[in-house]
């Protein structure tokens, strides 16, 4: 069927064709009320349903599908790869059930997760989900800091964490900071429990407090912990934002809606069926990770992919030798990791037989033209860029290659993803703006299952944050956008990011694209900074592909200058063009622009608990002369 035809459908009887797609997952009792929205912006999906989140990733395949693979857990850091069944999948997840248990974990506990990429993080993710518990997992290249404010917000009954992780081969010594963290926080946890690798030994345990994953499990052996059925709308996990634009906000998501949104965008917007198998690079501390990592391919039967190590380690092709050894189906990345790629020979991808690949997908920060057409290019696959948020929980806008695959159009995410009300309005009137004209993109609510419920112990955030930016009640994250003649959206950067030089309103990402254009620029950082006479002028940094020599560097810069006056007009015009090594970047792989900016208008730089590399701004600092 059409696109326009399901979507049409989706938005205007929604209670019919969400009962519809609720049919794809397991309840235990089927929902007595499809959508409550008498309260809103608050809303109910699937009222009065119980099911559960790990039944149907794990139990539910058992009997058609109990020796195919559903995790494959490589790591380039330990060098261990481990390939477990759904069988042994169910398990595990058991098993580690049990051991909540016995930690008194109980149903509505919130158990924080502080690991990389192993196994073990998904096995402890999908049996808090098995019995109740509300799963919040911190991404583990966070700091003590960073792990105490999460701590505090969550409350949690438990932390599991790894006794270290592993980075290009250093060793992140995880223990030492869970015991940092929990020394800082107002209400620590009364149980850790640790899994250990092997890789930090000398961290001592904690009496009282500390247990040890091995030893519980030898000790639970192996039984089977009753599901615990739940109502639909009862929290299952929560994730913190990536505190781009500040605090990060712990996005509460609900059971049943959300398992009814993963099984649907696996099969319509990854194309992902029973069987075949999806690689996303994300880590599962990241919103990608959770739906696309572990729920999501899981609640379809796919077969999972979960890699911990670099990009280009042991080189810079190991993604697609992985893609050719296991046959990946659906790939699913990020434009920084793209960029990371491009530095190094096609040849890397060129020497590996890609034949069972059908696309590539990217999304979490605006894809360039330059790193699509690259990727594209290389890989002879279609590269299909998405876009959602953490809020979100799945793609809200995407190209269906499930459904019936549109043309991609370089720079676009496509379409609203069935069940998003979406619209680009003028951020004064609050009008839809007409075809080709900028506006801020927001969500007509109730927002689709899968969706956030509410910030965590705080509805009134929730209303604030996302809600309170216009007359009517509309949600948005404040994006901005443009809807081209045939529907297609773009995505030109958050609201904050517009340069307004002498009244021009410039996106600070066309300025960027005009940027990245120049062949020796790896990636582009545009700001504006305060000036007397125009109000502002943009300001940017650059990082090469390969470093310039010292004499060369006032050409490149002019030559960039250039690019920016052709294609967009002398009013963008960069005041100053800034060479540096790198750029200040969230966890996330998403620039901190606010960051910058504060710098080069000699302000306090804020919250920067979830920097990538202090290092980058200090660097940035010298270029500044501050
Ligand atoms: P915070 O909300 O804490 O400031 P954040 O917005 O970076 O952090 P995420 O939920 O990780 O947290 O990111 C969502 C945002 O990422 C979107 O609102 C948008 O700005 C950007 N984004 C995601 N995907 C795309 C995309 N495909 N194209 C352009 N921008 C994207
Ligand atoms: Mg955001």
């Amino acid at each position: 069927m059409q696109y326009e035809q399901i979507y049409r459908r989706s938005i205007e009887a929604p209670e019919e064709f969400w009962a519809e797609e609720a049919k794809a997952i397991h309840w235990h009792r089927p929902p007595q009320q499809i959508l409550d929205y008498s309260n809103p912006p608050f809303r109910r999906w699937f009222v009065g349903g119980e099911t559960n989140l790990c039944y149907n990733a794990v139990d539910r395949h058992l009997a058609e599908r109990a020796e195919q693979l559903a995790l494959v857990a490589i790591s380039t850091e330990t060098n261990v790869t481990r390939e477990i069944t759904y069988r042994e999948l169910y398990r595990e997840v058991n098993a580690f059930a049990a051991m909540l248990k016995q930690l008194d974990v109980g149903r509505g506990d919130r158990v924080v997760i502080y690991m990389p990429n192993m196994p073990e993080a998904v096995f402890a993710m999908l049996a808090c989900a098995r019995i109740g518990a509300v799963h919040s997992v911190v991404f583990g290249g966070f700091a003590a800091h960073n792990l105490a404010l999460r701590i505090d917000d969550a409350q949690p009954k438990l932390l599991i964490a790894a006794d270290a992780g592993m980075r290009g081969g250093k060793v992140i010594p995880y223990k030492a900071m869970v015991d940092a963290a929990c020394a800082e926080a107002q209400s620590p946890p009364p149980k850790v429990l640790i899994v250990s690798r092997g890789l930090d030994a000398a961290e001592p345990k904690v009496a009282g407090r500390d247990e040890d994953y091995a030893a519980l499990r030898a000790q639970v052996g192996d039984v089977e912990v009753p599901v615990e059925w739940l109502e639909s709308n009862e929290p299952s996990y929560l994730l913190y934002t990536s505190g781009t634009t500040g605090k990060p906000k712990g996005v509460q998501r609900d059971v049943g809606g959300y398992a009814v949104a993963m099984a649907q965008s696996i099969r319509t917007v990854f194309d992902c069926a029973p069987g075949q198998v999806m690689f996303s690079t994300s880590d599962v501390g990241w919103a990608v990770g959770h739906s696309y990592n572990v729920y999501g391919p899981l609640i379809g039967g796919c077969t999972s992919l979960l890699y911990e190590g670099l990009p280009i380690n042991p080189d810079a092709g190991i993604w697609w030798a992985l893609c050719e050894q296991y046959g990946v189906r659906t790939m699913f990345s990020s434009p920084t990791a793209i960029r990371v790629l491009k530095k190094h020979d096609v040849d890397f991808i060129d020497r590996h037989d890609l034949s069972e690949l059908k696309y590539l997908f990217l999304a979490g920060e605006p894809l360039d033209q330059p790193t699509a057409q690259w990727i594209s290019g290389a890989l002879h696959k279609p590269v299909i860029d998405n876009y959602w948020q953490t809020e979100t929980g799945w793609p809200a806008l995407t190209l269906l290659p499930g459904l019936d695959m549109k043309p991609v159009k370089f720079g676009s995410p496509g379409f609203p993803n069935l069940g998003y009300r979406m619209k680009v309005i003028d951020e004064q009137s609050g009008e839809e703006v007409a075809p080709g004209q900028k506006g801020v993109l927001v969500i007509q609510p109730p927002l689709p299952p899968g969706c956030m419920s509410t910030v965590w112990n705080d509805d009134e955030r929730f209303l604030k944050s996302y809600f309170s930016h216009f007359n009517e009640l509309l949600y948005s994250s404040l994006d901005w956008a443009i809807r081209d003649e045939e529907g297609y959206t773009f995505i030109l950067g958050r609201t904050d990011d517009v340069i307004n030089v002498a009244g021009h309103r410039l996106g600070t990402r066309e300025i960027e694209e005009a940027i990245s254009s120049h062949p020796r620029v790896a990636e582009a950082a545009v700001i504006g900074v305060h000036d007397e006479l125009k109000g502002q002028v943009p300001l940017v940094f650059v990082t090469l592909k390969q470093a310039a020599a010292a004499e060369e560097t006032a050409t490149l810069a002019a030559e960039m200058m250039q690019r920016v006056t052709s294609s967009l007009g002398a009013v963008a015009r960069p005041a100053h063009v800034h060479i540096v090594n790198a750029l200040p970047k969230t966890r996330s792989g998403k620039l901190l622009r606010r960051s910058l900016q504060a710098l080069a208008e000699q302000r306090d730089p804020g919250d920067l608990s979830t920097l990538d590399d202090p290092g980058a701004l200090d660097e940035i600092r010298r270029a500044l002369g501050k």
